[in-house]
């Protein structure tokens, strides 16, 4: 499962939560430390493949 990044808008506290894709579009997330959905989402916690093969 992909791991994303976030930051509570709330009370300003970033943290990561693995996510099925189904999950994720369905904006099924909060922040974990006041429940908040007004969260935003940061890139992703780890970016595996970035095509560096030059
Ligand atoms: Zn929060």
């Amino acid at each position: 499962m992909p791991v994303y990044q976030f930051l509570c808008n709330e009370c300003k506290k970033s943290f990561q939560l693995s996510l099925s894709l189904a999950d994720h579009e369905k904006g099924k997330f909060a922040c974990p430390k006041c429940k908040s959905k007004k969260v935003e989402q940061k890139l992703a916690a780890f970016v595996a493949m970035t095509g560096k093969k030059s």
